[in-house]
């Protein structure tokens, strides 16, 4: 089944015997538990809603089609994801390379938490250069953790390459796949090890559910982080599960609508003078377009840019916007624009934030699928209001 075949039916169709009642889209199953007949039977394969949900399972066989996976966990956000799958992975004393730039609940997430708490360390290298993932394995390395493009800077890795370096070693690789979605990249037919997700993104694709997901092949691992997802709880319930799975089935036509008016604001971001530089990995002048083009299937529709003029221009800018929503989030049917600075960034130390390239007159936009002169006239009549 291609890519929007399986978005439709993985996981659903109805049930035409005896007993089914036809539905073409699947139920949603709220019972908190199921009776049996035996003691020893449990009907259909499930206990209690934690442990196992139809409505659930329904999306997580359709997670793991779009992911060229094997299995897929649908989770209760995309950092109770990551945490399932760092518990699984990491015990005190172990080591993790992960790339620089990353989404800023992950660092608060591994600093804060797996770090202060139970003594794992972290080293952050520049993984635009597979060299510097390379150069930072250890003896103690458990865990390659990339993102790919990054957030909030678009930078791409090699997941190849880096995965072909970190299995050299021995180390598994992990690669959130929120910005690209499973549409434009997948990260283990390139080597990785798990894909992770936030569904709130592009999966679930209009704003109105919070939730993660992960996907693999490799079954005793899977087994080991369904385990770890069941006994710490982290799952999704089955109204977003419906409500993900709903939204799975248009993701083929949003991303492309996404991609075609993200190419057309890149381009006029770039001829702009208030803009000094646009990252969009879909531009030529994008140093790893070349990268993006062998590695994705699609640039996506995510891209930032820094205006003139700093944070009071940046600042204006944002207020002046009528159709874009100053929020934070992303990958939804509407266009959003934020402030990574003061935003979606502000938990990390502005001096590691600027040695990154996160500067205050940087600005992220998540361009929705309107209409492409509607974006652009609200774009241009902000720039109006910033002065000159
Ligand atoms: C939003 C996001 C997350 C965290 O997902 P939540 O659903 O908010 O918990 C992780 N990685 C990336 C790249 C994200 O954009």
């Amino acid at each position: 089944m291609k890519f929007e075949t399986a978005a439709v039916h993985a996981g659903e169709g109805p049930v035409l015997s005896d007993g089914g009642s036809g539905d073409v889209v699947v139920p949603i199953h709220l019972s908190s538990t199921f009776a049996r007949r035996d003691v020893a039977k449990p009907t259909g394969g499930y206990e209690y809603s934690r442990s196992g949900n139809p409505t659930r399972g329904a999306l997580e066989q359709k997670l793991a089609a779009i992911e060229n996976a094997r299995f897929g966990l649908a989770f209760a956000s995309g950092l109770a994801a990551e945490t399932t799958v760092a518990l699984t992975l990491l015990k005190k004393d172990d080591h993790v390379v992960a790339f620089d730039d990353l989404y800023g609940g992950t660092r608060r997430l591994f600093g804060h938490v797996f770090e202060e708490n139970f003594g794992i360390t972290f080293s952050y290298v520049d993984a635009r250069d597979a060299e510097n993932v390379k150069a930072a394995l250890r003896d103690t390395t458990r865990l390659v953790w990339l993102e790919s493009p990054t957030n909030p800077l678009i930078r791409l890795c090699d997941i190849r390459k880096i995965a072909g370096i970190a299995h050299d070693a021995g180390v598994p690789v992990v690669v959130d796949n929120t910005f690209a979605s499973p549409f434009f990249q997948h990260p283990l037919t390139l080597g990785a090890d798990i894909v992770v997700h936030s569904t709130t993104k592009y999966i679930n694709g209009h704003s109105d559910s919070v939730g993660g997901a992960v996907m693999l092949s490799d079954e005793a691992l899977y087994r080991r982080i369904r385990y770890n997802q069941n006994a710490a709880g982290a799952i999704l319930s089955p109204f977003d599960s419906f409500l993900v799975a709903r939204g799975i089935k248009t993701l083929a036509l949003r991303m492309e609508q996404h991609q075609k008016n993200a190419i057309a604001v890149a381009r006029y971001l770039e001829g702009h003078k208030k803009v000094s530089a646009v990252y969009y990995p879909g531009l030529p002048s994008h140093p790893q377009h070349a990268l993006a083009k062998k590695q994705m299937e699609g640039f996506s529709g995510m891209l930032s840019f820094e205006i003139r003029g700093g944070k009071r221009a940046a600042l204006r800018f944002l207020r002046s916007l009528r159709l874009f929503s100053l929020a934070e989030s992303l990958g939804g049917v509407e266009s959003l624009i934020e402030h990574p600075a003061t935003m979606t960034h502000a938990s990390v130390p502005k001096a590691e934030r600027e040695k990154v390239g996160v500067t205050d007159a940087l600005i992220r936009v998540s361009v929705g699928i309107e209409n492409t002169g509607d974006l652009i006239a609200d774009l241009d009549q902000a720039f109006g209001e910033t002065g000159s």
